[in-house]
């Protein structure tokens, strides 16, 4: 199997080794860690709190002390890397994402995060740079939930989200105790409620991840500023017809709750456009009662999961999915009812550190262009408390979570300029 950078530097272009990036030393760390946990299709397998996940953990840990960092692995497998500043005692800057995989995932989600943020300390090293305020990496563990059903379980812990007090009430998939697949990498429950820390210490928190999407393709952009990370509302909407013989119904009799549910689908699908450029709605799953092929379905319940990057607009989609999926039952002489399932509020980034990324890609010639997180990521729990931003860096093809996840080393190298010079200003500022 060719190696991941063999692949990454075939057709890279040297010159793009600026501000002390070293393509070469990016591609070789991409593809070692790949190598943990390779599955036969070319992917990583590297779930949450699994061996696989601790030994890349534990790599990077090397890196970063060859880099002169400060390490140190915290009671929920959290690790930081702590480079000093000139004013140490000032509140740090924390750059990282995580390290472990979806099942059979790819070689960029996380790691190109944590990659590029130890890059940054390299890059500086290189230029001669010193930071005034200290600055460390952090590499979170069991963000994809591939292991138990609950992720970005490091990142909570750091802030001490009520879900760390219930860990000892979640089994993984194989039904161990989450205790006894954490003694395995060596932690203990007891450790996760003291991995929490004083988040006044934190200045900021920067995440460099791979779009998993297709709008930085679709606009020709190597890396894009993260303008906020979605709210999300879960809803469950039930059609009650009544079913009938499909044979001896005439159509004029008929109160089909699959054809009514079909028109609220196709009519949601137009909503969200109408409500902001962000804002998405998907059906996802249906269930059709009785499900029978000579039979008029009676009941229909369908899924919806819509997100927006703020919470006014969000509500606004809402309530119109709402009214309309209610105008359509009504029309068709069918009931409607709905229920919430969840909701997960929007996270907004820092408009002045916003300000500050616009700064630093105009500085290597390139569009400040800006684009929503639909997905969840480890910036959307620590962003929630301390000033957050993110930057996205192009995917192939939108493909992620997948073995053929794919990010060009020259954009790699073009967001590591862009991060290096972002956090350089950062580490420069010393007003509180
Ligand atoms: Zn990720």
């Amino acid at each position: 199997m060719t190696r991941l950078s063999e692949t990454l530097l075939s057709g890279y272009d040297r010159s793009l080794d600026l501000d002390g990036f070293s393509g070469s030393r990016l591609a070789e760390r991409l593809s070692v860690i790949s190598e943990i946990g390779l599955t036969a299709e070319g992917g990583s397998n590297r779930p949450g709190y699994s061996k696989a996940e601790q030994k890349a953990k534990d790599l990077v840990c090397g890196w970063m002390r060859e880099a002169g960092l400060a390490v140190r692995q915290d009671g929920a497998g959290n690790c930081f890397g702590r480079l000093a500043g000139g004013q140490d005692h000032l509140p740090v800057i924390l750059c990282g994402s995580h390290i472990d995989t979806v099942p059979n995932g790819g070689h960029f989600d996380g790691v190109l995060g944590v990659l590029l943020a130890l890059e940054t300390v390299e890059m500086w090293r290189a230029t001669g740079f010193t930071p005034q305020r200290p600055y460390e990496i952090g590499i979170f563990s069991e963000e994809e939930g591939s292991s138990f059903n609950a992720g970005l379980i490091g990142s909570s812990a750091v802030i001490g989200a009520p879900v760390i007090g219930e860990l000892d009430k979640i089994v993984d998939h194989e039904g161990r105790s989450f205790a006894a697949a954490v003694a395995e990498v060596g932690l203990s429950l007891a450790g996760f409620p003291a991995a929490r820390r004083d988040l006044s210490e934190i200045a900021a928190f920067v995440e460099v991840h791979i779009e998993q999407g297709l709008v930085l393709e679709a606009h020709g952009l190597p890396v894009g500023i993260v303008n906020g990370i979605c709210g999300i509302v879960g809803l469950e909407m039930t059609v009650t017809g009544i079913p009938g013989h499909a044979g001896t119904t005439p159509m004029g009799y008929r109160r089909d709750a699959l054809v009514a549910a079909s028109r609220m689908v196709a009519a949601i699908s137009e909503l969200p456009k109408q409500v902001s450029d962000t804002a998405v709605a998907t059906v996802g799953q249906l269930r059709v009662f009785p499900n029978g092929s000579n039979v008029i379905p009676g009941k229909v319940r369908f899924s919806l999961d819509i997100r927006d990057v703020a919470d006014e607009p969000l509500e606004r989609l809402v309530s119109r999915i709402v009214q309309t999926a209610t105008g359509i039952a009504e029309a068709a002489n069918v009931e409607h009812t709905w229920t919430r399932t969840f909701t997960e509020p929007a996270v907004a980034v820092d408009e002045r550190l916003k300000t500050r990324q616009a700064d630093a890609l105009r500085e290597i010639n390139l569009a400040a262009f800006e684009l929503p997180s639909g997905a969840g990521h480890d910036a959307m729990i620590i962003g929630a408390h301390v000033p957050m931003a993110m930057f996205f860096v192009r995917s192939k093809d939108g493909i992620s979570h997948n073995p053929c996840e794919f990010s060009t080393l020259a954009d790699c190298a073009t967001s590591a300029r862009a991060l290096a010079r972002f956090l350089a200003k950062l580490v420069s500022d010393t007003a509180d």
